[in-house]
Parts: C-alpha cells; structure tokens; sequence
C-alpha cells in the first residue's frame, strides 16, 4: 500500500505513529485499559499480533502485553534514538512501528511489550459454536 493510501486508510495519528515512528500520549490511548477478550492486529495490515490473554496493566499508560500472540509475528529492532537504547517493535509483515520492548516484564517472560493503541485494531474473538 502505498503513503497516500494509508493516509487516507489511517487517521492523523495511526499514520504518525506507524509510518513515523510516532507516539501517543500515555493514558490517552483506546485500548490501555481495555480487558475484553481478544486479539490485536496491526492497524495497517491486519496481522494478528497479540492477544488479550497477555494483555497486562504495566501502569504506563500504553497497552502492555508480556508476549506475542506467536513467534515471528513482530520483528525486534534496535533503537538508539532520542539518546536511549531501546529495542523497536515493528509488525513482521507490513513493518509498521507498534512500540518498544522492555526487560521489566512480568512472568513469564519477563517482557514488557509496550504498544500504541494507535498501531492496534482490537477484533473481539469469534465464539466457537
Ligand atoms: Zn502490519
């Protein structure tokens, strides 16, 4: 997909911080404090990412997750911007920026996956029936 679609796929602040590396502002995001079940894909592709079951409240105002929904579904980045080293999360498939990852998780990995509710679409899960 190209800029000037996206543009007009995402809102103002989805393309920022998807395609600019951007970020919202803590505790003003759509799903930090969501506990619905569910799953969250990437706002841009649909990719599925993370899931409820990981979800966690880190008390940073972002929407937190201790893993991913499965391996390979986000691709780990170094990030020495803004004079930190941080670690990037990008979506595997479409490369859109979703957050950073910390080490001060909690169990049982330990991870702290600190996403934008701007790079996120929760889908609530299909019942079986
Ligand atoms: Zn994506």
């Amino acid at each position: 997909m190209n800029k000037e679609d996206l543009k007009d796929k995402l809102t103002p602040l989805q393309y920022k911080v998807t395609q600019e590396k951007g970020t919202e502002r803590a505790f003003t995001g759509e799903y930090y404090q969501k506990t619905d079940e569910g799953d969250y894909n990437c706002v841009v592709c649909g990719e599925t990412l993370f899931s409820s079951e990981t979800k966690y409240d880190s008390g940073s105002g972002w929407p937190s997750f201790y893993d991913v929904i499965a391996q390979g579904k986000v691709k780990e980045i170094k990030d020495t911007s803004h004079g930190m080293l941080r670690t990037e999360v990008v979506c595997c498939n479409c490369n859109a920026h979703l957050g950073h990852v910390f080490p001060d998780g909690p169990k049982p990995t330990g991870m702290r996956y600190c996403i934008n509710s701007a790079s996120l679409d929760f889908s609530t899960r299909k019942k079986k029936s």
